[in-house]
């Protein structure tokens, strides 16, 4: 017996401690990894938003100038409306009109709402 006894010990324990700190490391890691994973969703979304925000032309959803529209949001923009079609539905014949655009001004689209929340975050 004697201290030979301690060594089995002695290797147990530095083998567990090794075994917890690896653990332990890779717990970190995972976690520090899902965080900048995060982080990064979150800087996607952050480019993403800016990019929607930094649109050149204040251009309504009938794609014509916003400046074309009245104050009550009418677009005065001329168009070409189709008055007559081939048999594969393609407009044949054309005649000059007013773009009926009346520019939806109600109440904010949900994805911008859920922008806002998000730069809570
Ligand atoms: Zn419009
Ligand atoms: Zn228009």
């Amino acid at each position: 017996m004697g201290n030979w006894v301690w060594i089995p010990l002695v290797l147990f324990w530095t083998g567990g401690f090794a075994w917890a700190a690896d653990n332990v490391r890779t717990a970190l890691r995972n976690r520090h990894e899902r965080k900048m994973e995060m982080l990064e969703a979150h800087r996607q979304e952050r480019l993403a938003l800016d990019a929607s925000n930094r649109t050149p032309e204040p251009v309504c959803g009938c794609t014509h100038h916003l400046a074309k529209h009245d104050k009550q949001g009418r677009c005065h923009e001329r168009v070409e409306i189709p008055v007559a079609w081939d048999e594969n539905k393609k407009p044949l014949r054309f005649e000059a009109g007013q773009c009926n655009c009346q520019q939806y001004v109600g109440p904010q689209p949900l994805s911008t709402v859920y922008a806002d929340e998000l730069t809570d975050l």
